[in-house]
Order: structure tokens, then C-alpha cells, then sequence
């Protein structure tokens, strides 16, 4: 019966290594949901389409539904071409959620992510993994953190990258973010009914990991 275990929450909450680990625990297949929007905005920015000019929209949602993506291991492959890296960047993951917004990319992206549900099992992360995706989920998991927080894990995420992080743009790229996510009309972020809220502001990582693996247990 392939349980799913839905981990959704805002940028930078930690959703991504928790919802990995969880799924190393119980060696359940892992799905970075955002990782198919960002690659998405890779292949749109590669060919400099504008998502606010209404005509490119009709290149870019058939590109969603046939999106040439793999995933090997912790590559990420784009056309063949290795994306790993170009999908991290803060560009990608503003046209990532500019993409977002329109109900017919999501629609394209819908059994791409669904194919991910295998056996034994899925940890899937996202925004709308609980509500959309995987409404049958067993666990839903509403990670949050309070945009402090977030913004001071993104930054140190991209020092170890060994790149400059400026905390201030940083913190107000992650508001924007939160409130074009929350705000939107179709899938906005928010806790579906029966998803458990965590808070993991101040907790360490492996408190959060085996807070969700004994909830998963019940
Ligand atoms: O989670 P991540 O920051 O990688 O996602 C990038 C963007 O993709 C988010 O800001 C959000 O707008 C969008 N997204 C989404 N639904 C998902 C996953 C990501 O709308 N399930």
C-alpha cells in the first residue's frame, strides 16, 4: 500500500533535509518537488522567456507537461545536462515561484511528481504535496520556521557553497517569496486541515527528523 508522507512548508524551513532523512530512515523513495519547479525555470530562463508576458505562456506550458528532467541520484538532469547547480541559485527560485502561480504549469507538473509514488514508499516535500499531490498521504507534515530563522539557513547554505550571501536581501527575497506563495489562488501555502504544524525554529534537525518518524509510527 505505498504509504506517502507529505512534508510541506515555506522556503528554507528545512523541509528538504528532514523530508531526505525521513525517507533514508524508512528507505522510502524521496521527492524534491521543488526541485521539478526549479528545473522547470532553468529551462525557461535558458530560453529567455518572460512567464509575464501572457504569449510566452503558450511555450511554457506544454514545456511543464513533457519536461525533459532525471534525476540520478543527486543529479539533476536537464536535456541530459547536468542542473544540479543552476537550479539552486536565488534566480532560479524566484522564477521558480513566478512559474508557480499559473494553474496550467502546475496541472503539467502534476504526474511527473505522482510518478515518484512507488513502493515501498514516498517522502515527498513541497508546498501543496498534503493538499494536491498526495491528498491520501498518511502524515502530513506542515513544516515551519519562523523568516529569521529561514533567512539565516539560506545564507549559511550558500556560504558553504563558497559564495557571498547578503543577509538583508536574503531575508526580503524570502518574505516576497512567502507572500507570492501564500497569497496565490491555486495551491496557496498553508497547513491543509489535517496536516500537524511543526515548528522547528529552535530545534535541531534530528529532534525534528524523530519527531516525524514516531508520528509516522502511530
Ligand atoms: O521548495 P523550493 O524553494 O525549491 O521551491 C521553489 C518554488 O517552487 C517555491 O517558491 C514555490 O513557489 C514553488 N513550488 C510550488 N509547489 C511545490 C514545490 C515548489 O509551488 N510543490
Amino acid at each position: 500500500n505505498k504509504p506517502v508522507i507529505a512534508i510541506d512548508g515555506p522556503t528554507a524551513s528545512g523541509k528538504g533535509t528532514v523530508a531526505a532523512l525521513v525517507a533514508d530512515k524508512l528507505g522510502y523513495h524521496y521527492l524534491d518537488s521543488g526541485a521539478i519547479y526549479r528545473v522547470l525555470a532553468v529551462a525557461v530562463a535558458q530560453q529567455a522567456l518572460d512567464p509575464d508576458t501572457p504569449a510566452n505562456l503558450a511555450t511554457i506550458i506544454p514545456m511543464a507537461a513533457s519536461l525533459p528532467v532525471q534525476f540520478q541520484g543527486e543529479q539533476v538532469l536537464l536535456n541530459g545536462l547536468d542542473v544540479s547547480d543552476a537550479i539552486r541559485t536565488e534566480q532560479a527560485g524566484v522564477m521558480a515561484s513566478r512559474l508557480a502561480v499559473v494553474p496550467e504549469i502546475r496541472a503539467g507538473l502534476l504526474q511527473r511528481q505522482r510518478d515518484f509514488h512507488q513502493s515501498p514508499g514516498l517522502v515527498a516535500d513541497g508546498r501543496d504535496m498534503g493538499s494536491v499531490v498526495f491528498p491520501d498521504a498518511v502524515l502530513k507534515v506542515f513544516l515551519t520556521a519562523s523568516a529569521q530563522v529561514r533567512a539565516e539557513r539560506r545564507v549559511r547554505q550558500i556560504e558553504n557553497r563558497g559564495q557571498q550571501a547578503d543577509f538583508q536581501a536574503i531575508f526580503n527575497d524570502l518574505m516576497a517569496r512567502d507572500k507570492r506563495d501564500s497569497e496565490r489562488a491555486v495551491a496557496p501555502l498553508k497547513p491543509c486541515d489535517d496536516a500537524l504544524v511543526l515548528d522547528c525554529s529552535s530545534m535541531p534537525i534530528d529532534q525534528v527528523v524523530a519527531t516525524i518518524l514516531n508520528w509516522a509510527r502511530e
